[in-house]
């Protein structure tokens, strides 16, 4: 095993411990409760979980899906999102390196993770981690990646503007509220760290994968054209792919050898 390999292990593994802490933020945050404190516990039989039963992934194989105390099922979640986000730690290792660029762009997908389950579940994206990820990533972006101010702040104002005006279309068309203004706020985050371009094809994918997984859900008989299928996910997914292939797309479609940022 070389040290390369040494290292990868060490960032997958890593990855996963902050899964576990992911698993927490999405559990505790939309209740309002503090992620710090206290331990975790079964929320079947309220016994604490012991340390060895918290290894990520680990346990949960050892414990065959289930709780040591009163054998309630543990959610296929919690080892499915500490996988998740070993995964995106590894990636993000493997295309970034030993720069400052790995830890910002996985702290950017570990709050996308957060956000796209919460959303799921609750249809709501919380503004205490939106919001503050704005002025955040805008300037871990212009510290750790090739991103310029103003190149961010485009990102921003027009990652924010034009979910906006759509909500804004939507209700006057509808007299409903069909976009939340928790996908405006996000998609302002994640403009202030991948700037406009980012964003523009943000818009563009989640769209597409968005409009497929609604139809395909129609046709399964799961919704119908009223079901409000929550949008932060896709959004989610769209900047990830960004971060790991926009720049490049953008260029062979452009026809450009030469990348502009
Ligand atoms: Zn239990």
């Amino acid at each position: 095993m070389s040290l390369d390999h040494i290292m990868s292990l060490f960032v997958l593994l890593a990855g996963t411990c902050v899964g576990s802490f992911l698993n927490v933020c999405i559990y505790r945050l939309p209740a309002g409760l503090s992620i710090a404190y206290p331990p975790s516990t079964c929320p079947q039989c309220q016994q604490p979980i012991r340390f060895y039963d918290n290894i990520p992934v680990v346990s949960y194989i050892l414990l065959r899906g289930r709780c040591r105390f009163c054998a309630a099922t543990i959610a296929l979640r919690y080892p499915l999102v500490e996988m998740l986000t070993g995964l995106a730690a590894w990636t993000v290792f493997l295309k970034f390196g030993m720069t400052a660029a790995t830890p910002v762009y996985f702290t950017f997908i570990a709050v996308l993770i957060v956000i796209t389950f919460i959303d799921i579940d609750h249809q709501i994206i919380p503004d205490i981690l939106s919001l503050p990820g704005i002025p955040l990533f805008f300037i871990a972006g212009l510290w750790a990646t090739p991103t310029t101010w103003s190149n961010a702040l485009i990102g921003i104002v027009s990652g924010a503007g034009s979910l906006l005006l759509v909500a804004l279309a939507y209700q006057r068309i509808t007299g409903k509220d069909g976009m939340g203004m928790g996908d405006v706020k996000l998609l302002a985050m994640i403009g202030a760290l991948i700037g406009w371009r980012g964003v523009i094809f943000t818009i563009f994918l989640s769209s597409v994968i968005g409009s497929l997984v609604g139809i395909l859900l129609m046709l399964q008989g799961g919704g119908s054209l009223k079901t409000r299928l929550p949008f932060g996910p896709f959004l989610a997914l769209g900047a990830v792919a960004y971060v790991f292939f926009g720049p490049k797309l953008i260029d062979a479609y452009l026809g450009l050898s030469v990348t502009i940022r």
